[in-house]
């Protein structure tokens, strides 16, 4: 076993991810994608076959959740530019700003307000779609509304979905599962809002308690269903059904960018910033993006500093077999849907050719930007969700980032550059928990 020092001496960046400092890290691993997509388990056709699985289920999820009724049943969310949000980063951080800065807004998610509204749900909706068929009870010609019955909810009543989360894809899995007549338990780790246990508790959701991490509520949750061979598991740190839902994004993105006349090409690269926990989510939407834009998108991680599990595991070339306990880090943030420290193993070695880059960010930090975000543009995020917004930041003023940009011949693009910062949360939380986050932030400014 090598010693926290001799990583060290290999790769000098472990020093600072090891005592809990900001760091920008580029990829040295990353590839042309037409050389990197060659090592994917997983192709456009996936994508396509995930995104025409959304349509079919829209006619029901119009129907019982009506707030998804505008956009005839379709999960999505807004794109919107954010200029006065450039400035007041360009002053924060003391650094000229250039290019055009816009925000996915998945914070807004019909449903369950965050990025697990399309992992989560989608794999939930696979997983009714593919029991329903399997007994004769649908086809794909139906009309999928019809799930939206006494019979169907009887027929799910007799089958279980378990589930480890820190709180976000708790709220998903378990909403959709309930709603379609699931038994569902969400494994809840210690860092979950109450508020978000308690809401999943009125809903009819089995919601089990501890007091260690991530990695020890998806254990739980794991075994619960081994135990029971009507039990579904959802595995966040291995399934290609999430991954697929959230990929789904990119396809949807790229509509949304041409209906904005936003230009992606040669002379208008796009640079993405993805908050990351165990990397279903930002790993599923940046091999969505790379197979939509290619080499013209540049995808960069964001992690806190203390659960930087990702950026240790791609580092290291060790994935799933590093935790950030192994290096002292002790997994205590704010960002509670980033509170994972171990990564996901496919998610890592998937996007290992693709990804352009991974950066830190304080809790301090997150706070701020959390405030400066509702005072420029009224839009209320949660924790987590900062972690993109600081990512132009980064690669415009790190030693790192200035080298990224020179290496990769876009320095006189950069100002028809387009910075999408994807705000993975937070429309759900609480008025009074947001007013204590906004004041937290507006004290530290
Ligand atoms: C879950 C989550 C993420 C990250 O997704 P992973 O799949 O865990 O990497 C980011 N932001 C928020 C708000 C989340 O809930």
């Amino acid at each position: 076993m090598k010693t926290i020092q001799d990583w060290i001496k290999e790769y000098p960046i472990i020093s600072d991810l090891a005592s809990v400092k900001e760091v920008f890290w580029t990829n040295p691993k990353k590839e042309p994608f037409q050389t990197g997509a060659k090592k994917l388990p997983l192709n456009e056709n996936d994508v396509k076959d995930a995104e025409k699985r959304l349509k079919r289920f829209a006619p029901y999820i119009a129907k019982v959740f009506p707030e998804t009724r505008e956009h005839s049943g379709i999960i999505e969310s807004p794109i919107v530019s954010i200029p006065a949000m450039r400035q007041k980063l360009s002053q924060m951080y003391e650094h000229p700003l250039k290019g055009g800065f816009l925000l996915k807004c998945d914070s807004h998610l019909p449903i369950s307000g965050s990025i697990k509204a399309r992992g989560g749900i989608y794999e939930v909706l696979k997983h009714a779609e593919t029991l329903a068929i399997q007994h004769g009870l649908l086809s794909v010609e139906d009309d999928y509304s019809i799930l939206d019955s006494q019979k169907f909810r009887n027929f799910f009543s007799d089958h279980s979905i378990a589930v480890g989360s820190t709180g976000n894809l708790g709220l998903s899995i378990g909403i959709a599962s309930a709603k379609l007549g699931f038994k569902v338990t969400v494994h809840m780790s210690a860092d979950a809002k109450k508020w978000k246990k308690d809401l999943l508790r009125n809903k009819g959701v089995t919601v089990i308690e501890y007091k260690e991490d991530y990695s020890k509520s998806v254990d739980e949750g794991r075994k619960q269903a081994d135990g029971d061979p009507n039990c579904y598991f959802i595995d966040d740190e291995n399934s290609c059904d999430l991954f697929l839902g959230y990929a789904v994004a990119a396809f949807r993105l790229k509509k949304q960018l041409e209906e904005l006349n936003i230009t992606v090409d040669e002379s208008h690269p796009l640079f993405v910033y993805l908050p990351c926990g165990v990397g279903g989510g930002p790993g599923g939407v940046a091999f969505g993006l790379k197979l939509m834009y290619q080499d013209r998108v540049h995808c960069f991680f964001a992690e806190p500093t203390h659960s930087p599990c990702m950026l240790l595991g791609l580092v290291t070339g060790l994935h799933d077999k590093v935790s950030v306990h192994d290096f002292g880090i002790d997994n205590i943030t704010t960002a509670d849907g980033l509170a994972v420290g171990r990564p996901s193993g496919f998610v890592g070695q998937t996007i290992e050719p693709l990804l352009s880059g991974s950066y830190t960010v304080s809790d301090q930090e997150l706070f701020k930007l959390l405030s400066a975000l509702a005072d420029t543009e009224n839009i209320r995020l949660e924790p987590s969700a900062l972690a993109g917004v600081i990512g132009p930041v980064k690669l415009l003023t790190t030693k790192q980032g200035k080298e990224y940009v020179q290496n990769h011949d876009l320095k006189d693009t950069m100002k028809n550059a387009v910075h999408l910062m994807w705000a993975t949360g937070g429309s759900m939380v609480p008025k009074e928990i947001m007013d204590e986050y906004y004041k937290k932030g507006t004290i530290i400014l």
